[in-house]
């Protein structure tokens, strides 16, 4: 059973949700990413969803105190281990964290380092089950029958900000705001860098290890 809790930081598309879902299966984690978290206020309709729409279509980043507000709503650190996935997105997110989330908890910050050119094909072929929470790519690992998940047989959705041009935003945003973050964990002792270019299988593995030593 995982104890410390995990950061994971990387490009849209690094491969985080999908790495995420191996570690909950085999350490029991639980994964919380703030942007399934964002996208599950707007299927629902609520004011909160509604207000933050127009910034998820556009690629930008929700205003820090709200995603906040919404993380803390959504966990409870003293009995569970999680991966927090798409938090911390700048400087001012990460002292957040530490300071109103983990204070002072054993966490390790995993960063998916990848080069963001190829990303941006990556991302505009993704497809997602949004139930099961499978992640397809139509180039690298399409479902077996098209546009259907091999787990649920639900419909596969391409995700509104995975198309070309809010991707390239996505990308600046992110090329923009995640060096306060890396600073962040590094003078903590808490930074871990995998290379997330190589096959999947084994990102799995080095972070498997990284997990369990
Ligand atoms: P993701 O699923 O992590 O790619 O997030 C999708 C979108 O949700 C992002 O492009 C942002 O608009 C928003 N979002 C998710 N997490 C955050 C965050 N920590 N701070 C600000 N906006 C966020």
């Amino acid at each position: 059973m995982a104890r410390e809790q995990i950061v994971l930081l990387g490009a849209p598309g690094s491969g985080k949700g999908t790495q995420a879902s191996h570690l909950v299966k085999e350490f029991g984690y639980n994964h919380l990413s703030t942007g399934d978290l964002l996208r599950s206020e707007i299927a629902k309709g609520t004011e909160l969803g509604q207000k933050v729409q127009g910034i998820i279509d556009a690629g930008n980043l929700v205003d820090d105190m709200t995603v906040l507000e919404l993380l803390k709503a959504n966990c409870d650190l003293e009995n569970k281990v999680y991966i927090f996935d798409g938090f911390p997105r700048n400087g001012e997110q990460a002292k957040l964290l530490e300071e109103h989330v983990l204070k002072g908890a054993a966490t390790k910050a995993i960063y998916f380092d990848m080069d963001l050119e190829h990303l941006i094909e990556r991302i505009t072929n993704r497809r997602v089950a949004p139930k099961s929470g499978e992640i397809y790519n139509l180039l690298t690992r399409p479902p077996k029958i098209e546009g259907k998940c091999d787990v649920s047989g639900e419909d596969l959705v391409h995700r509104k900000d995975d198309n070309e041009e809010t991707v390239r935003n996505r990308m600046n945003v992110f090329r923009d705001t995640i060096g306060p973050v890396l600073d962040f964990y590094e003078s903590q002792g808490q930074l871990v860098r995998l290379d997330a270019s190589r096959p999947s299988d084994e990102v799995t593995k080095s972070l498997k290890e990284v997990i369990s030593a």
